[in-house]
């Protein structure tokens, strides 16, 4: 195992063993450092002033636009827009698409395991236009039925969202196969990327997704900084999401004209020393390279459901192959209430997630109130997990249930 620990301080500042990387990621030093440097090397307002300073906060702003393109294989620069989260990217696209595209007694296709970000957005706009929320529902094993993509996505879609990756099993969603079916009848496909991008190579344009939302703060970068790539095609047909500064070309008492793309989707002072951060987390994730994180990934899930099985009690969500989870594993532990895992394992200084991880539909789907969620990333070790693993056998017998 590559010692990538060192360049992460948090490891060093604290005794935790960190297992929450799904809901956000730890950062390294490199990222740190480059939020901190726009800071003390560059600070102006960006894309306003004539003046040096300004210019290079510009500079380094449009070329973290470049270096996210090139990240998520776009073709152009100019087909991402920087937003403040995948939350916030996915509203944009439900407002500034959605609002135009769809109309009463059209579909809106999304699935049952959506994190409430890729949810309510849609729940808007379909209750605003009377258009129908069509839910994709997986089989037993977590994925989602070739018939089920194909019955539900039909001539009356107008759009498909989707997790490429689910935040509460791990699982990945037949992504290609749904963007097939859906330009097949006509409908604009908007994947959530926000647990995928941490994990595993993203091309968008192979993959041919209209639009693909993600958030930094999952994949090592700082918060307060996310991403939506539209296609051009689709993006020039988009009315603004914000109004105010920065989006205008011109403006008189009763009217305005909009900035060029993707600046009229990107309104008031943008948050240029985050996504100076975000260009460095780029560089230190493709340092570390998909295939270490896979590899990884892998191992600690295997290690951790191999070490659950062995204590009995514990319903481990999702498939039974650990190279299916993407470093997520969802379990309960019989008799205990989530929260209370979550709360005992903190006792020993183990971060955890338990609720209903924002997938409140999913929880009914699958008959469950709430669920515990432990999520490895590559940095996590060996010694991480047996030491997680040591407190959970322990559980039952702290909650009052002998061991
Ligand atoms: N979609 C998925 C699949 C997620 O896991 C999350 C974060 N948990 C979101 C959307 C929302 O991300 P953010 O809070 O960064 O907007």
């Amino acid at each position: 195992m590559q010692d990538y620990r060192k360049d992460f301080p948090i490891f060093i500042s604290t005794d935790c063993v960190y297992l929450d990387n799904a809901a956000t990621s730890q950062r390294p030093q490199s990222v740190i450092d480059a939020v901190s440097d726009f800071y003390v090397q560059s600070n102006a307002n960006p894309l306003r002033g004539l003046y040096d300073l300004s210019m290079k906060a510009t500079e380094r702003y449009e070329s973290a636009r470049k270096k996210a393109a090139s990240f998520i294989g776009a073709g152009r620069a100019d087909e991402i827009i920087f937003t403040r989260n995948t939350t916030e990217s996915i509203n944009l696209a439900a407002y500034s698409y959605g609002d135009d595209a769809v109309k009463e007694g059209d579909e809106i296709v999304i699935s049952i395991m959506e994190h409430h970000s890729n949810l309510l957005p849609w729940q808007r706009l379909a209750k605003e236009k009377k258009a129908r929320l069509v839910f994709m529902e997986p089989d037993e094993s977590g994925v989602i039925p070739e018939k089920e993509i194909e019955d539900k996505i039909c001539e009356k879609t107008k759009i498909v969202a989707i997790a490429q990756v689910s935040n509460v099993m791990g699982i990945r969603n037949p992504v290609e196969k749904i963007i097939d079916r859906a330009h097949r009848m006509g409908a604009v496909v908007l994947i959530d990327g926000a647990q995928s991008v941490p994990h595993m190579k993203v091309n968008v344009t192979e993959l041919d997704a209209d639009m693909f939302a993600f958030s930094s703060h999952k994949m090592m970068g700082p918060m307060g900084i996310g991403v939506l790539y539209v296609k051009k095609s689709i993006m020039e047909k988009m009315k603004p999401f914000l109004m105010g500064g920065e989006m205008i070309e011109y403006v008189t008492r009763e009217d305005a004209t909009f900035a060029e793309l993707p600046h009229k989707f990107e309104a008031g002072t943008v948050n240029a020393a985050d996504a100076y951060g975000l260009d460095a987390a780029i560089d230190y994730l493709n340092m570390v390279g998909y295939d270490y994180i896979e590899k990884r990934d892998t191992e600690l899930v295997n290690q951790m459901m191999e070490g659950m099985k062995k204590m009995g009690h514990i319903t481990i969500y999702g498939s039974d192959d650990p190279s299916k989870h993407n470093g997520i594993v969802t379990f309960n532990v019989e008799g205990v209430h989530p929260h209370d895992v979550s709360s005992i394992l903190n006792e020993d200084g183990i971060c955890i997630r338990a609720g209903h991880h924002c997938a409140q539909p999913l929880m009914q789907f699958m008959k469950v109130g709430s669920t515990a969620r432990a999520s490895a990333y590559f940095y996590n070790t060996k010694e991480e997990i047996d030491r997680f693993l040591d407190c959970l056998s322990r559980v039952r017998e702290v909650a009052g249930y002998g061991s």
